[in-house]
């Protein structure tokens, strides 16, 4: 049996993993703001840090695989905990981590996205770019704009941020070729009561029942922590960098032909792009 970090442990998805890796035996060190383990503020460095202080005194050095749950909803008002929490909250807690995931046997580590990276429209790289480079106030600056949806829009590039960092990070060395495997869960409108604080506003409530969804209706928190429990499972041994959309449709509503799409040349190194004849013949 593991051991396993879950941030968000008190409340949704991330209460709903915790409750389903102890019923299979785990050990689970839940990390929120309140009720939990490890009680911590992940929107500051100061409480990033003693989280990861924390967990890691509480594993004894050695962890299974992690879930980072923990997040907030695109609510006016939040755009800075916003940012702290769903980009920093997750990415300097998993750095803190990762040497005790690599002294595990093929530890996974499971990041919760959203589809509201590929469902939002407008997001300016330079947020995105920001966030990657660790500036939350230039991250900020480029969301004001927005105005009234510029909580909306830090929420997207926070989850395209750290979407990205997992893909980059999944590859190197020091996570796949350390045994890691660091994947994300991509979910679209799940029952929470991050989702229901969302509903409970007028306007809000308006644009979440708007927005396309093909199978209809809300997501089930019990089964997205189904699949985080499989991708922290041997089944994920050689799943790498993915992120997962389980979302009811809505991505492949609005972006069926924009996935799968080829990797373009100039991203190619020179002996594969020789192997597939570019620049000899056109397809
Ligand atoms: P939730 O509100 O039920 O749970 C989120 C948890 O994060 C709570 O326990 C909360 O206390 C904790 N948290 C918030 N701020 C924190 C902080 N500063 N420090 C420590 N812990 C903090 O929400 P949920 O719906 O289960 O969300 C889980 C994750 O899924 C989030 O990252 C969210 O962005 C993402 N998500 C949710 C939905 C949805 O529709 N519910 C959709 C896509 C993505």
């Amino acid at each position: 049996m593991g051991t396993y970090v879950v941030t968000g442990s008190a409340s949704g998805m991330g209460r709903q993993a915790t409750e389903k890796l102890r019923a299979a035996g785990h050990g689970v060190i839940g990390i929120d703001i309140k009720d939990a383990e490890v009680t911590a503020d992940l929107s500051t460095t100061v409480g990033r840090r003693a989280a990861a202080e924390a967990a890691l005194a509480a594993c004894g050095g050695v962890l299974d695989g992690a879930v980072l749950a923990a997040g907030l909803g695109p609510i006016p008002g939040r755009q800075r905990p916003i940012a702290q929490v769903n980009y920093f909250g997750v990415i300097e807690l998993l750095m803190a981590l990762r040497p005790a995931l690599a002294r595990a046997e093929g530890a996974k580590v499971v990041v919760i996205a959203s589809n509201s990276t590929t469902t939002t429209p407008l997001v300016p790289r330079r947020a995105i770019r920001a966030l990657l480079a660790g500036d939350v106030d230039k991250a900020l600056r480029a969301a004001r704009v927005f105005g009234k949806n510029s909580a909306a829009i830090i929420y997207a590039a926070s989850k395209i941020a750290v979407s990205r960092w997992v893909r980059r990070h999944a590859v190197t060395g020091e996570w796949a070729g350390a045994g890691i495997r660091l994947n994300a869960l991509a979910p679209g409108a799940i029952m929470t009561p991050l989702l229901a604080e969302q509903l409970a506003d007028p306007k809000e409530a308006k644009a979440v029942k708007a927005f396309p969804v093909p199978v209809g209706g809300y997501g089930d928190a019990g089964q997205l922590a189904d699949w985080m429990l499989f991708m922290l499972s041997d089944a994920a041994d050689f799943m790498c960098g993915s992120v997962v959309f389980v979302d009811g449709g809505s991505d492949a509503y609005f972006r069926a032909d924009s996935w799968p799409v080829a990797v373009p040349a100039r991203s190619l190194p020179r002996y594969l792009v020789r192997f597939f004849g570019y620049g000899r013949s056109k397809p």
